[in-house]
């Protein structure tokens, strides 16, 4: 087992500027990271809220730079599913697919990931038709058909940038006004190619080798229909990727539940970004939570070493 004195589980805009400030306090520091580098933000198309950036910047080419800035200051970046964590007498385990790490504070930042829908023929077509990521696979729909569920930030901003390839975007919301930003929601509903339909539910996929129907429901009417799509983009929310904690810290929904100062309820573990449980869910928010998260961490290292 290898032993550091921080460890940070997740490589998004938190776990990467919690590296920054670890690393660059000389403590030593490795940040495990999963199948996807950079966390939601590296999927999203564009960031335009994100300060420092007059005229925005790509998810990707946003979080190539903070992992630079982190590497600079000799951030250990490692590929390593993490599995489970434990906490024994002021020393945590980090037990993950690629072996297993000692530390004395550990840094969760393992974010969210997408919700599914939970209805017929989801998991079917999943990777046929149906998909949790328009960056990732927009491309595949030039000049089709295909349709966004979901009236959050993200699914009005998908449509807008699914508008790029697609010939015609369905936006799909459940009820008759969107969740989304203002601005978000004036650009969709200025899009010719963008189609809403309001109040209306999913009720199942359908197709053969691939995605060729949405069912709808109308919730108002009660009327069934059908829209021949070849792509279905669901983006109906976030769940908290904590399944490995099994029930170590307070959480809630799954979320966890830290202090100001980004301590969770046991001792020496902190969590920063998505995986906390709050209102704001923003790139500029988990970079001010990673950031309280590393200084932190820092603190109770020192506290530690001068306690030894
Ligand atoms: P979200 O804000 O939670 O919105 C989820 C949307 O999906 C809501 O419109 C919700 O409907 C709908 N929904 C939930 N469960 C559903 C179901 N079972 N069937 C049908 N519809 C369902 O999620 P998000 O858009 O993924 O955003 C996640 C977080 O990231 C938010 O905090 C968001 O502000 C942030 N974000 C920010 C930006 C930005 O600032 N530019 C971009 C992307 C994401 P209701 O409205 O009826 O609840």
């Amino acid at each position: 087992m290898e032993s550091y004195d921080v460890v940070i589980i997740g490589g998004g805009p938190a776990g990467l500027t919690a590296g920054i400030y670890v690393a660059r306090a000389r403590l030593k520091v490795v940040l495990l990271e999963g199948a996807f580098p950079g966390g939601n933000a590296a999927i999203t198309d564009r960031i335009d809220n994100y300060p420092g950036f007059p005229f925005g910047i790509s998810g990707p080419d946003l979080m190539n730079r903070f992992r630079e800035q982190a590497e600079r200051f000799g951030l250990e970046i490692r590929v390593a599913e993490v599995t489970r964590l434990e906490v024994d007498g002021g020393t945590a385990r980090v037990i993950t697919t690629a072996g297993d790490y000692s530390a004395r504070v550990v840094i969760i930042a393992s974010g969210a990931r997408r919700q599914e829908l939970g209805v017929p023929g989801e998991a079917e077509f999943t990777g046929r038709g149906v998909s949790y990521c328009a960056t990732c696979d927009g491309p595949f729909f030039e000049n089709r058909v295909v349709a966004v569920i979901g009236g959050g930030d993200s699914a009005v901003e998908e449509a807008i940038y699914l508008t790029s390839f697609a010939r015609k975007v369905y936006l799909i919301h459940r009820r008759d006004k969107l969740r989304a930003n203002r601005a978000a929601q004036e650009k969709a509903l200025a899009n010719p190619r963008i189609e809403f339909r309001f109040n209306r539910v999913v009720e199942r996929f359908e197709g053969k080798d691939s995605l060729r129907n949405l069912v709808l429901l109308n919730t108002q009417s009660g009327e069934v229909e059908r829209l021949a799509v070849e792509g279905v983009f669901v983006s109906i929310g976030m769940k908290a990727a904590s399944d490995f904690l099994g029930g170590l810290l307070e959480t809630r929904d799954g979320y966890i539940i830290t202090d100001a100062d980004m301590n969770t309820s046991v001792p020496g573990v902190l969590a920063a970004g998505d995986i906390r449980y709050k209102l704001t869910r923003q790139v500029a928010t988990a970079v001010g939570d990673g950031a309280t998260a590393g200084i932190q961490a820092v603190r109770l290292c020192e506290d530690m070493l001068q306690g030894m």
